[in-house]
């Protein structure tokens, strides 16, 4: 049991490095099992849970009603997201961000711990 824990852990991990852009859960566990790894919906949460707590991955939710991962890179980030081909572009805004962050703080009186900022259209790609 303790084997095949480890075994799909380090095969998520292995997912999102290959991954160009954040999966989710069920895209995960559609991948192992092509992979033929016999991987139940627990286990993968499981796992996913553990590595998040490591902090070697992220959360990101694109408002679809389940989150996707990403390995850990960098510092804190958001994505533009195409809404036709699912293309994900890394933004770095985080400078400008700070001085709305500030706003928040001082209008809301809240110590903020996270935000959830995400970008939605259609990539170039898709435009033409
Ligand atoms: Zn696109
Ligand atoms: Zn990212």
């Amino acid at each position: 049991m303790k084997e095949r824990q480890t075994k799909s852990r380090l095969a998520i991990r292995e997912l999102l490095v290959s991954a160009k852009q954040p999966l989710s859960a069920t895209e995960l566990i559609e991948a192992l099992l092509r992979l033929g790894l016999a991987v139940n919906k627990t286990t993968v949460y499981r796992e996913l849970e553990k590595l998040l707590k490591k902090n070697e991955i992220s959360e990101v939710d694109f408002g679809e009603g389940q989150k996707r991962y990403e390995l850990t890179h960098g510092d804190h980030h958001h994505h533009a997201v195409c809404t036709e081909c699912r293309a994900v572009v890394e933004l770095e805004i985080e400078g400008r961000l700070g001085d709305i962050l500030s706003m928040v703080t001082k209008q809301s009186g809240f110590r903020i711990e996270k935000h959830l900022i995400e970008f939605f259209g259609v990539c170039e790609a898709c435009q033409s």
